[in-house]
């Protein structure tokens, strides 16, 4: 394997970034996730304009020109032959003596870019059998809405979702209405078909697969709610499923232990995921 950084092509098992790098010391740094399907990268355009946004955040310069990264996505996605995979491309703001205000100005932003391929049919498997979520209770900073690589909270919840035997962990707000996953935004269809999905601006990440799940929806017929709910209302809805980008839309077949509705995947969820490919942007890697 190979994986780019700072400019460089280097072996995968000897890619390394400095120890005073920021983003090991402060998780200072952002992130994106590209779904590779079929040699296509899938959304790159939505992923790098949400990029843009994250850097802009957080004051962090860019570490090559814009127009470069996605010729440098193709580049490490066709390095290593990966088909249908992912690829993963992280910005940190640099490497410097430890202190917590920013470092100087001209300090470089550090970029690294790897991918890996993924088996379809372990992603197939699983939307077959469908996942398990727990819920756990939001304990994250307010600007989640920045994709940045400081996911200790998302590390912690996954793990426990692990250990129940469930494959993703949704936060719930003192409110009680579901937030998002930990790697994932949450969706439920209530038994009028109707899809009910957070607003984006109520303390989550505005998933590139749940903007593109709106377009699906649309082609779809499919009315959309965006809106909390609950999650006694997620137990009784008639499917529940995640979005992200490698899992595009992944059933969900229990919640805390409940079956929803006869515990299988639900059809409309199955309808979005089929219908995703044909309407996701697809730039050839
Ligand atoms: N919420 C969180 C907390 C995530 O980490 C992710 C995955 N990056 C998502 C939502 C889904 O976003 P996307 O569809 O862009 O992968």
């Amino acid at each position: 394997r190979i994986a780019y950084v700072n400019g460089r092509y280097v072996a995968h098992a000897e890619a390394s970034v400095h120890i005073e790098d920021r983003g090991y010391q402060f998780a200072d740094g952002v992130y994106e996730v590209c779904e590779v399907a079929r040699g296509f990268i899938v959304d790159m355009p939505r992923h790098l304009a949400r990029l843009k946004r994250s850097l802009k955040e957080l004051s962090i310069a860019w570490p090559v020109s814009e127009g470069v990264l996605p010729m440098l996505l193709r580049e490490v996605v066709r390095r290593n032959h990966v088909v249908d995979g992912l690829v993963y491309l992280q910005v940190t703001r640099g490497v410097a003596s430890r202190e917590f205000v920013f470092p100087a100005a001209g300090t470089r932003p550090s970029l690294v870019i790897t991918a890996r391929k993924a088996d379809p049919s372990t992603a197939a498997k699983r939307v077959e059998n469908g996942i398990k979520v727990i819920t756990v209770p939001e304990n994250r900073w307010d600007r989640v809405d920045i994709k940045s690589t400081g996911l200790l909270p998302n590390v912690l919840a996954k793990q426990k979702a692990k250990e129940a035997g469930a494959q993703e962990a949704w936060f719930v707000d003192a409110d009680g209405t579901v937030k998002e996953g930990g790697s994932s935004n949450a969706w439920i269809i209530t038994r009028d078909g109707v899809l009910v999905t957070r607003p984006a601006e109520q303390g989550i990440l505005r998933g590139i697969t749940r903007t593109t799940l709106f377009d699906v929806a649309a082609k779809l017929g499919l009315k959309i709610e965006e809106r909390g709910f609950s999650v006694a209302e997620a137990k009784a809805a008639r499917e529940a499923f995640i979005s992200s980008a490698t899992t595009i839309a992944m059933p969900v077949v229990e919640i805390d232990g409940a079956p929803i509705a006869n515990g299988h995947p639900g059809s409309t969820t199955l309808s979005l995921r089929q219908a995703f490919f044909d309407i996701a942007e697809k730039s050839p890697a």
